[in-house]
C-alpha cells in the first residue's frame, strides 16, 4: 500500500501563554510581499483566549467545512463550557475566521509552503514558549470508496447521453471482461 507523509503541528496547552506571536509570524510569512505587514486577522493560526481563566487554545485553519455542518456540541474545560466551534479549524460560512478581510478567501494552513525558512513553519520557530512542535509521520494511503450519490449521478448522465440499453450494456460487458 502508498505510503503519504503527513505534517501535523502538535500543541501543548500547558505552555501555551497566549502572546500571539505565531499569529504575527503567519500573517508575516504569507504578507505579499513576504513581511511587510503582521495583521493577525490574515493569520492561518488564531489563538482562542480566556483571559479570565487564563487559558488560551491555539488552532490552525483547515479546508472549508461542509454546509451542513452540525458541530455544536460543546467542550467543559477546567469547569467552562465552550462551543465546538470554538476550536473548529474549518473555513466556515457562519463566521469570519480564517478568511481574508478583504477578499472573504480562506485562508488555509500550507505549514509554510514546502521549504520553509530553517526547515520549520513560523509560528513553531517563533513560539517563545516551545508550545508548538512540527511533526511528520507517515501514513497509509487509503482508497476512498466512491460515494454512491456520486456514483448514481455519473450513472444517469450516463444514461441520458447515451441510453439506458447502452449503459446496461456495457456495464455487463466490462464485468464479464473482470
Ligand atoms: S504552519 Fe505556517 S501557515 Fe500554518 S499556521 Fe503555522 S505559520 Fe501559519
Ligand atoms: S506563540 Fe506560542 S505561546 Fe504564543 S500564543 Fe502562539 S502558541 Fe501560544
Amino acid at each position: 500500500m502508498e505510503k503519504k507523509k503527513v505534517k501535523f503541528i502538535r500543541v501543548n496547552l500547558d505552555k501555551c501563554n497566549g502572546c500571539r506571536a505565531c499569529e504575527v509570524a503567519c500573517s508575516g510569512f504569507h504578507a505579499k510581499p513576504k513581511y511587510s505587514s503582521f495583521n493577525p486577522a490574515r493569520s492561518r493560526i488564531r489563538v482562542v483566549a480566556d483571559l479570565l481563566n487564563e487559558e488560551y487554545v491555539p488552532i490552525r485553519s483547515t479546508d472549508y467545512t461542509k454546509a451542513g455542518c452540525d458541530g455544536r456540541r460543546f467542550y467543559t474545560i477546567k469547569g467552562k463550557d465552550y462551543s465546538q466551534c470554538s476550536f473548529c479549524g474549518s473555513v466556515c460560512p457562519t463566521r469570519d475566521l480564517f478568511k481574508e478581510p478583504d477578499s472573504g478567501l480562506p485562508l488555509v494552513c500550507d505549514f509554510c509552503g514546502d521549504d520553509p525558512p530553517n526547515g520549520l513553519p513560523l509560528c513553531v520557530q517563533m513560539c517563545p514558549s516551545d508550545a508548538l512542535t512540527y511533526e511528520e509521520r507517515e501514513e497509509e494511503e487509503v482508497a476512498e470508496e466512491p460515494r454512491r450519490e456520486d456514483v448514481e449521478t455519473g450513472l444517469q448522465s450516463m444514461v441520458v447521453k447515451h441510453g439506458l440499453q447502452k449503459v446496461i450494456e456495457t456495464i455487463t460487458r466490462m464485468a464479464n471482461k473482470g
